[in-house]
Protein backbone atom coordinates (compact mmCIF):
# COMPACT_ATOMS: atom_id res chain seq x y z
CA UNK A 1 0.00 0.00 0.00
CA UNK A 2 1.01 3.84 -0.95
CA UNK A 3 -0.15 6.51 0.54
CA UNK A 4 -0.24 10.26 -0.98
CA UNK A 5 -0.66 13.36 1.31
CA UNK A 6 -1.46 16.30 -1.38
CA UNK A 7 0.61 19.22 0.72
CA UNK A 8 -0.17 21.65 -2.54
CA UNK A 9 -2.13 21.45 -5.76
CA UNK A 10 -1.79 24.87 -7.36
CA UNK A 11 0.30 25.40 -10.71
CA UNK A 12 2.97 28.12 -10.62
CA UNK A 13 0.98 30.84 -7.88
CA UNK A 14 -0.72 29.60 -5.31
CA UNK A 15 -4.32 30.19 -4.62
CA UNK A 16 -6.33 31.07 -1.64
CA UNK A 17 -6.90 27.56 -0.90
CA UNK A 18 -3.83 25.48 -2.78
CA UNK A 19 -0.51 25.73 -1.97
CA UNK A 20 2.49 25.40 -4.51
CA UNK A 21 3.34 21.60 -5.91
CA UNK A 22 4.13 19.21 -3.37
CA UNK A 23 3.30 15.96 -1.99
CA UNK A 24 4.38 12.80 0.12
CA UNK A 25 4.72 9.46 -0.56
CA UNK A 26 4.48 6.97 2.16
CA UNK A 27 5.01 3.49 2.56
CA UNK A 28 5.58 1.79 5.62
CA UNK A 29 8.36 3.68 7.54
CA UNK A 30 9.63 5.70 4.18
CA UNK A 31 8.26 8.77 3.15
CA UNK A 32 9.31 10.88 -0.29
CA UNK A 33 8.50 14.33 -0.43
CA UNK A 34 7.92 14.88 -3.81
CA UNK A 35 8.45 18.61 -5.00
CA UNK A 36 8.75 21.11 -2.59
CA UNK A 37 7.09 24.19 -3.78
CA UNK A 38 6.93 27.43 -1.19
CA UNK A 39 4.96 27.33 2.05
CA UNK A 40 5.53 23.82 1.87
CA UNK A 41 6.82 23.70 5.26
CA UNK A 42 3.77 24.79 7.12
CA UNK A 43 1.76 22.20 4.95
CA UNK A 44 4.10 19.78 6.34
CA UNK A 45 2.96 20.73 9.92
CA UNK A 46 -0.96 21.66 8.95
CA UNK A 47 -1.30 18.04 7.28
CA UNK A 48 0.02 16.10 10.66
CA UNK A 49 3.04 14.38 8.34
CA UNK A 50 5.68 16.51 10.26
CA UNK A 51 8.94 16.71 9.77
CA UNK A 52 10.31 13.45 11.22
CA UNK A 53 11.95 11.14 9.08
CA UNK A 54 10.89 13.28 6.06
CA UNK A 55 14.99 12.70 4.57
CA UNK A 56 14.02 12.11 1.05
CA UNK A 57 13.12 14.72 -1.45
CA UNK A 58 12.47 13.66 -5.35
CA UNK A 59 12.39 16.59 -7.65
CA UNK A 60 10.46 16.34 -10.52
CA UNK A 61 11.74 19.20 -12.04
CA UNK A 62 13.95 22.27 -11.47
CA UNK A 63 11.13 25.64 -11.96
CA UNK A 64 10.52 27.68 -9.14
CA UNK A 65 7.32 26.39 -8.43
CA UNK A 66 8.59 22.84 -7.73
CA UNK A 67 11.42 23.75 -5.65
CA UNK A 68 11.84 27.36 -3.80
CA UNK A 69 10.58 25.51 -0.22
CA UNK A 70 13.88 23.92 0.04
CA UNK A 71 15.33 27.17 1.33
CA UNK A 72 13.15 27.21 3.91
CA UNK A 73 12.85 23.69 4.83
CA UNK A 74 17.04 23.34 5.22
CA UNK A 75 16.51 26.57 7.10
CA UNK A 76 14.59 24.86 10.04
CA UNK A 77 15.88 22.18 9.95
CA UNK A 78 19.23 24.10 10.42
CA UNK A 79 18.04 25.40 13.42
CA UNK A 80 14.89 23.47 15.04
CA UNK A 81 14.41 20.27 13.58
CA UNK A 82 17.44 17.24 13.76
CA UNK A 83 17.25 15.43 10.76
CA UNK A 84 20.44 13.48 10.33
CA UNK A 85 20.65 12.78 6.69
CA UNK A 86 18.83 14.65 3.74
CA UNK A 87 18.61 13.31 0.11
CA UNK A 88 17.46 15.66 -2.35
CA UNK A 89 17.42 13.36 -5.54
CA UNK A 90 16.79 15.31 -8.97
CA UNK A 91 18.31 15.85 -13.00
CA UNK A 92 21.34 17.83 -13.71
CA UNK A 93 19.76 21.09 -14.29
CA UNK A 94 16.98 20.72 -10.83
CA UNK A 95 19.87 20.25 -8.58
CA UNK A 96 21.99 23.37 -10.03
CA UNK A 97 19.73 25.90 -9.42
CA UNK A 98 19.06 24.02 -6.02
CA UNK A 99 22.50 23.88 -5.02
CA UNK A 100 22.51 27.82 -5.09
CA UNK A 101 19.28 28.24 -3.47
CA UNK A 102 20.54 25.95 -0.63
CA UNK A 103 23.92 26.32 -0.65
CA UNK A 104 24.03 30.35 -1.62
CA UNK A 105 21.01 31.69 -0.05
CA UNK A 106 19.68 29.75 2.45
CA UNK A 107 23.53 28.57 4.13
CA UNK A 108 25.65 31.34 2.81
CA UNK A 109 28.38 29.53 3.45
CA UNK A 110 27.92 27.56 6.34
CA UNK A 111 27.70 23.81 6.79
CA UNK A 112 24.51 22.20 6.49
CA UNK A 113 23.18 21.07 9.72
CA UNK A 114 22.78 17.54 8.30
CA UNK A 115 24.70 15.42 5.75
CA UNK A 116 23.43 16.86 2.63
CA UNK A 117 23.31 14.93 -0.80
CA UNK A 118 21.96 16.01 -4.30
CA UNK A 119 21.48 13.07 -6.07
CA UNK A 120 21.53 12.89 -10.15
CA UNK A 121 18.75 11.24 -10.91
CA UNK A 122 19.58 9.30 -14.26
CA UNK A 123 16.69 7.07 -15.36
CA UNK A 124 16.10 3.48 -13.43
CA UNK A 125 15.99 2.55 -9.91
CA UNK A 126 16.60 5.27 -7.56
CA UNK A 127 15.78 3.89 -4.24
CA UNK A 128 14.83 0.22 -3.10
CA UNK A 129 13.09 -0.97 -0.06
CA UNK A 130 12.74 -4.46 1.27
CA UNK A 131 9.43 -5.09 -0.64
CA UNK A 132 9.34 -1.96 -2.99
CA UNK A 133 11.04 0.07 -5.21
CA UNK A 134 11.44 4.04 -6.77
CA UNK A 135 11.54 4.65 -10.26
CA UNK A 136 12.56 7.57 -12.22
CA UNK A 137 11.75 7.83 -15.57
CA UNK A 138 11.92 10.44 -17.87
CA UNK A 139 9.69 13.45 -19.06
CA UNK A 140 9.34 15.78 -21.63
CA UNK A 141 8.71 19.52 -20.06
CA UNK A 142 10.25 23.08 -20.66
CA UNK A 143 13.74 22.80 -19.72
CA UNK A 144 15.83 19.79 -19.36
CA UNK A 145 16.52 17.08 -16.99
CA UNK A 146 12.41 16.61 -15.70
CA UNK A 147 11.62 13.24 -14.35
CA UNK A 148 8.82 11.18 -12.98
CA UNK A 149 8.20 8.62 -10.66
CA UNK A 150 6.88 5.14 -10.74
CA UNK A 151 6.70 3.68 -6.61
CA UNK A 152 6.13 -0.05 -7.18
CA UNK A 153 5.58 -2.91 -4.64
CA UNK A 154 7.43 -6.28 -5.11
CA UNK A 155 4.98 -8.77 -6.46
CA UNK A 156 4.58 -11.25 -4.01
CA UNK A 157 2.94 -14.92 -3.26
CA UNK A 158 0.70 -14.73 0.31
CA UNK A 159 1.34 -17.77 2.50
CA UNK A 160 -1.51 -20.00 3.04
CA UNK A 161 -1.37 -21.20 6.83
CA UNK A 162 -4.45 -23.72 6.21
CA UNK A 163 -1.92 -25.56 3.64
CA UNK A 164 0.39 -25.15 6.10
CA UNK A 165 -1.61 -27.04 8.87
CA UNK A 166 -2.45 -29.60 6.24
CA UNK A 167 1.00 -30.33 5.62
CA UNK A 168 1.43 -30.47 9.27
CA UNK A 169 4.59 -27.91 9.09
CA UNK A 170 5.10 -26.87 12.80
CA UNK A 171 5.36 -22.72 13.51
CA UNK A 172 9.04 -21.60 13.50
CA UNK A 173 11.60 -21.42 10.72
CA UNK A 174 10.14 -23.63 8.47
CA UNK A 175 7.39 -21.74 7.69
CA UNK A 176 9.57 -17.95 7.18
CA UNK A 177 11.97 -19.52 5.05
CA UNK A 178 9.08 -21.21 2.94
CA UNK A 179 7.20 -17.64 2.61
CA UNK A 180 11.21 -16.29 1.65
CA UNK A 181 10.77 -18.74 -1.41
CA UNK A 182 13.31 -21.60 0.03
CA UNK A 183 12.84 -25.40 0.45
CA UNK A 184 12.64 -26.76 3.64
CA UNK A 185 12.89 -30.05 5.41
CA UNK A 186 11.11 -30.70 8.48
CA UNK A 187 12.43 -32.31 11.51
CA UNK A 188 10.39 -35.58 10.43
CA UNK A 189 12.87 -35.50 7.58
CA UNK A 190 9.87 -34.25 4.68
CA UNK A 191 11.18 -31.89 2.24
CA UNK A 192 8.58 -29.22 1.67
CA UNK A 193 8.95 -27.21 -1.54
CA UNK A 194 7.57 -23.00 -1.40
CA UNK A 195 4.75 -23.63 -4.02
CA UNK A 196 2.91 -26.16 -1.65
CA UNK A 197 2.27 -23.38 0.61
CA UNK A 198 2.31 -20.04 -1.93
CA UNK A 199 -0.67 -18.67 -3.35
CA UNK A 200 -0.57 -17.50 -6.74
CA UNK A 201 1.54 -14.16 -7.25
CA UNK A 202 0.10 -11.05 -6.47
CA UNK A 203 0.99 -7.70 -8.39
CA UNK A 204 2.27 -5.22 -6.21
CA UNK A 205 0.51 -1.77 -6.06
CA UNK A 206 1.84 0.77 -8.35
CA UNK A 207 1.43 4.14 -7.92
CA UNK A 208 2.75 7.10 -10.83
CA UNK A 209 3.59 10.69 -9.75
CA UNK A 210 4.62 13.06 -12.90
CA UNK A 211 5.02 16.78 -12.35
CA UNK A 212 4.58 19.26 -15.24
CA UNK A 213 4.61 17.50 -18.56
CA UNK A 214 3.85 19.04 -21.97
CA UNK A 215 3.05 15.66 -23.84
CA UNK A 216 2.03 11.87 -23.32
CA UNK A 217 3.06 9.60 -25.51
CA UNK A 218 6.61 8.59 -24.26
CA UNK A 219 5.09 8.11 -20.28
CA UNK A 220 2.10 5.75 -22.11
CA UNK A 221 3.78 2.90 -21.12
CA UNK A 222 5.33 3.54 -17.51
CA UNK A 223 1.56 4.75 -16.78
CA UNK A 224 0.44 1.04 -18.13
CA UNK A 225 -2.68 -0.47 -15.58
CA UNK A 226 -0.53 1.46 -12.91
CA UNK A 227 -3.12 1.55 -9.60
CA UNK A 228 -3.30 5.34 -9.38
CA UNK A 229 -1.76 8.01 -11.93
CA UNK A 230 -0.78 11.33 -10.10
CA UNK A 231 -0.63 14.07 -13.04
CA UNK A 232 -0.90 17.30 -13.96
CA UNK A 233 -3.98 19.36 -15.53
CA UNK A 234 -3.02 23.03 -15.66
CA UNK A 235 -4.86 23.98 -18.75
CA UNK A 236 -8.63 22.46 -20.26
CA UNK A 237 -9.01 22.12 -23.77
CA UNK A 238 -10.23 25.37 -24.87
CA UNK A 239 -6.78 26.57 -24.02
CA UNK A 240 -4.93 24.18 -25.41
CA UNK A 241 -2.66 26.40 -27.63
CA UNK A 242 -1.40 27.65 -24.69
CA UNK A 243 -0.89 24.03 -22.52
CA UNK A 244 0.85 23.13 -25.84
CA UNK A 245 2.94 26.57 -25.80
CA UNK A 246 3.85 26.35 -22.09
CA UNK A 247 4.74 22.57 -22.42
CA UNK A 248 1.52 21.90 -20.30
CA UNK A 249 -1.28 19.39 -20.29
CA UNK A 250 -5.16 19.89 -20.65
CA UNK A 251 -7.32 17.82 -18.03
CA UNK A 252 -8.27 16.00 -21.54
CA UNK A 253 -5.32 15.30 -22.54
CA UNK A 254 -4.09 13.69 -18.82
CA UNK A 255 -7.75 12.09 -18.84
CA UNK A 256 -6.82 10.65 -22.29
CA UNK A 257 -3.49 9.17 -21.26
CA UNK A 258 -5.20 7.27 -18.18
CA UNK A 259 -7.99 5.66 -20.25
CA UNK A 260 -4.94 4.74 -23.20
CA UNK A 261 -3.17 3.41 -20.34
CA UNK A 262 -5.34 1.71 -18.78
CA UNK A 263 -5.11 3.13 -15.44
CA UNK A 264 -6.94 2.38 -12.71
CA UNK A 265 -7.29 5.34 -10.94
CA UNK A 266 -6.29 9.03 -11.61
CA UNK A 267 -5.71 12.44 -9.55
CA UNK A 268 -5.56 15.34 -10.95
CA UNK A 269 -3.07 18.38 -9.39
CA UNK A 270 -1.28 21.57 -10.49
CA UNK A 271 -4.21 22.99 -11.56
CA UNK A 272 -4.36 27.04 -12.54
CA UNK A 273 -6.07 29.72 -10.94
CA UNK A 274 -7.77 30.40 -13.82
CA UNK A 275 -10.29 27.94 -13.65
CA UNK A 276 -13.09 26.00 -11.42
CA UNK A 277 -12.47 22.73 -10.31
CA UNK A 278 -15.48 21.18 -11.57
CA UNK A 279 -14.35 22.26 -15.14
CA UNK A 280 -11.38 20.37 -14.95
CA UNK A 281 -13.51 17.32 -13.36
CA UNK A 282 -16.05 17.81 -15.68
CA UNK A 283 -13.58 17.70 -18.86
CA UNK A 284 -11.63 14.65 -17.39
CA UNK A 285 -14.20 12.94 -16.38
CA UNK A 286 -15.89 13.02 -19.90
CA UNK A 287 -12.72 10.67 -20.99
CA UNK A 288 -11.91 9.08 -18.21
CA UNK A 289 -14.53 8.55 -15.35
CA UNK A 290 -12.46 7.27 -12.59
CA UNK A 291 -10.85 10.74 -12.22
CA UNK A 292 -10.31 12.51 -9.03
CA UNK A 293 -8.86 16.37 -8.34
CA UNK A 294 -6.11 16.49 -5.55
CA UNK A 295 -7.01 19.45 -3.10
CA UNK A 296 -4.69 20.27 -0.36
CA UNK A 297 -4.34 17.93 2.40
CA UNK A 298 -6.32 15.37 0.62
CA UNK A 299 -4.87 11.62 1.81
CA UNK A 300 -5.55 8.51 -0.83
CA UNK A 301 -4.67 5.07 0.22
CA UNK A 302 -3.63 3.37 -2.85
CA UNK A 303 -3.70 -0.59 -2.55
CA UNK A 304 -4.22 -3.49 -5.19
CA UNK A 305 -6.80 -1.46 -7.51
CA UNK A 306 -8.17 0.78 -4.93
CA UNK A 307 -7.95 4.29 -4.49
CA UNK A 308 -9.45 5.22 -1.16
CA UNK A 309 -9.82 9.12 0.27
CA UNK A 310 -8.81 8.69 4.28
CA UNK A 311 -8.86 11.55 7.05
CA UNK A 312 -5.46 11.54 8.05
CA UNK A 313 -2.35 9.54 7.68
CA UNK A 314 -2.42 6.02 8.50
CA UNK A 315 1.65 5.45 9.00
CA UNK A 316 1.43 8.21 11.29
CA UNK A 317 3.45 7.81 14.50
ZN1 LIG B 1 4.78 23.65 -12.17
ZN1 LIG C 1 7.30 23.33 -14.75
Amino acid sequence: MFEIVFLGTSASAPSVRRGLPAQVVLHDEYRFLVDCGEGTQRQILQSGVGFKRLSRILITHGHLDHILGLAGLVSTFSRWETIEELDIFGGRWALERIRELVYGVALRGAEPPMALHLREIQPGPIFEGSDFTVTAFPVWHRGPDCFGFLFEEKDRRPFLPEKAETLGIPPGPWRRNLVNGQAVTLPDGRRILPDEVLGPVRPGTRLVHVGDAGRTQDILEICRGVDALVIEATYLQEEAEMAAQFAHLTAGAAAQLAADAGVKHLILTHLSRRYRERDVLAEAQAIFPNTLVARDFDVYQIKRGECTKVERVSSEE
